[in-house]
């Protein structure tokens, strides 16, 4: 089975091979700082003036057109990440086919008079000219100002901000998360008015890209870049062209540029309803795994993720834990990568009466994952434990006289593994946890059982799950009719788009569901939706 292959043996050769790799990178490293420092003497900034000749890449345009972004705070580290791409949307960025240095700089202060760190990467033509910077030895719960430098060129500045020290008591935290950003279904408007909420972290829960276009009638723009019509021809330059032409929006770059971002993916970013290792859309399996390994590939070399990261083959370890000082503690779950199939697979995306769905040993997140958040979850110390994974784990079925119609894409087509997840909750009791989670295109406050299909069931947690930025929703009647046949889900609304916002307090985490009308354009006004609380030591959630 690939599965058990996937979960036990490429992890470790992982592990194996990322210590060979970081020795290796660091020899390179090491010869490459020689030639950056003759570099430096040619293009330092301030003298690009006096240089002889500017490189042509360089003369070409803004090289930092794609912005630059910061994520997975930690106490005393942060990621930066930016890109060079003078010509975004070609193969190759328009840059040449070498390695490029890129000086970065942290400052206390957006004058940059206080500089604190400061060094210099190398921009790869391996990695598409990226750069993952992880800075390290930076002060707890502190906002900083950043910047990168390259070819006589200064790219904007981005702030960001560490995570508290692990022991402090932090009176509170605001989070800003948003899932599901269709291009073509809408105006960026959501992450405009994250870019200047007064937020402390983002967190985004997948379908950061859509390889598929919007329905021509819902279609507000169009893509940027367009990928081959069959998706067993997509490459990693399509990939990489389709992230980039994401980052040319500039609403985007600005949401970047202001908050630390924490990664979680869906499906999108590879191909629409994959699971692990298989795609319908692909039925051939090593063609599909080279689409997977494109996708993955260009996935790192958009996104503030940490160097470590970077994927080797069809395989990039993506589930993390963060800490907030002693206030909150967040798993960001992959449910797709270690996923296994789907059974009774049916055209529709829908199941319905299909014994196979409960198999035992059917799995979302794959063993070792489940295993990692169940031992996390009980180990946790914090006031408040949130999973930030990628759909809704409330069961959101269409009854029917004939018995349930089940998404086959969530949780619904996993109730084994939902059990599990449930039981990593209530049976070693971790009070105060939080379920977050996307995909579905609409605003879901709801209570979690430890049996979910079982209303006598104790409630044992909660769930908020965020609507689109815009990817449009269930139609009015269908939302009506989910809402309807599953009493556990207290808030749905799928007629809006929009973002959560998540007041975090020790007493209490306060969720305002923010939406605006769909299809988002740029006057568009977001707006509260609704608020729902949960309060610490109390199971579920409540209308705020
Ligand atoms: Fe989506
Ligand atoms: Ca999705």
């Amino acid at each position: 089975m690939w599965y058990g292959v996937d979960n036990t043996i490429v992890p470790l050769l992982q592990r194996i091979i990322g210590v060979f790799m970081s020795r290796r990178r660091l020899l390179l490293q090491l010869s490459r700082t020689a030639a950056v420092l003759a570099w430096q003497q040619v293009f330092a900034p301030g003298v690009q003036a006096q240089a002889p000749k500017l490189e042509a890449w360089s003369a070409a345009g803004d090289i930092f057109t794609l912005g630059l972004a910061s994520g997975e705070p930690r106490p005393d580290s942060v990621v930066l990440w930016t890109r060079l791409a003078p010509h975004p949307l070609q193969p190759d960025g328009g840059m040449p086919p070498r390695a490029v240095p890129v000086q970065w700089v942290v400052a206390v202060d957006a004058g940059f008079k206080q500089v604190v760190k400061s060094g210099v990467a190398v921009a790869d033509p391996a990695s598409a000219h990226s750069v993952h910077v992880d800075v390290t030895g930076l002060s707890p719960g502190r906002t900083y100002f950043y910047r990168f430098e390259s070819g006589g060129q200064r790219s904007p500045i981005g702030r960001t901000r560490t995570a508290p020290a692990p022991g402090a008591q932090v009176d509170r935290l605001r989070v800003a998360v948003a899932s599901c950003q269709n291009f073509e279904a809408g105006t960026f408007t959501v992450h405009k008015e994250i870019a200047t909420a007064d937020v402390d972290l983002v967190i985004f829960l997948g379908d950061y890209i859509y390889e598929v276009d919007a329905r021509s009638y819902q279609r507000q723009r169009s893509h940027l870049h367009k990928f081959p019509s069959r998706p067993e021809h997509f490459t990693l330059a399509d990939y990489r062209m389709h992230h980039a032409g994401y980052k040319l929006d500039a609403d985007l770059r600005a949401c970047h540029a202001a908050h630390p971002w924490l990664m979680v993916w869906d499906d999108h970013e590879v191909i629409n309803d994959y699971t692990g290792a298989d795609a319908l859309k692909i039925p051939h399996h090593e063609t599909f795994l080279n689409v997977r390994t494109a996708a993955y590939r260009a996935y790192f070399e958009h996104l503030p993720v940490s160097p470590s990261r970077a994927p080797i083959g069809s395989v990039m370890r993506m589930h993390e834990r963060y800490e907030w000082g002693q206030l909150a503690e967040f798993w960001t779950v992959d449910g797709r990568q270690y996923r296994d199939k789907p059974v009774c697979p049916a055209k529709v995306g829908l199941f319905w009466n299909c014994k196979w769905v409960d198999m035992r040993e059917r799995t979302m997140l794959g063993q070792d994952q489940e295993y990692w958040l169940a031992e996390g979850l009980a180990a946790s110390t914090k006031a408040w434990k949130f999973i930030a994974q990628p759909t809704q784990v409330a069961p959101g079925v269409l009854g029917t006289l004939m018995g349930p119609l089940g998404y086959a894409d969530g949780w619904d087509a996993f109730p084994a593994a939902r059990e599990r997840l449930m039981a990593a909750i209530a049976q070693p009791r971790v009070p105060d946890v939080i379920c977050l989670g996307g995909d579905v295109h609409r605003h879901v406050a709801a209570n979690l059982r430890l049996n979910p299909l079982d209303p006598a069931s104790p409630i044992v947690a909660s769930e908020f799950v965020t609507s689109s930025v815009t990817s449009q929703g269930l139609s009015e009647l269908l939302n009506a009719w989910v809402k309807a046949s599953n009493p556990d889900v207290l808030h749905m609304r799928s007629d809006e788009r929009g973002y959560m916002l998540l007041d975090i307090t020790p007493t209490q985490t306060r969720c305002t569901f923010r939406g605006t009308t769909h299809p988002v354009r740029a006057d568009s006004r977001l707006r509260n939706q609704a608020v729902y609380v949960v309060d610490r030591g109390v199971p579920g959630t409540r209308k705020g």
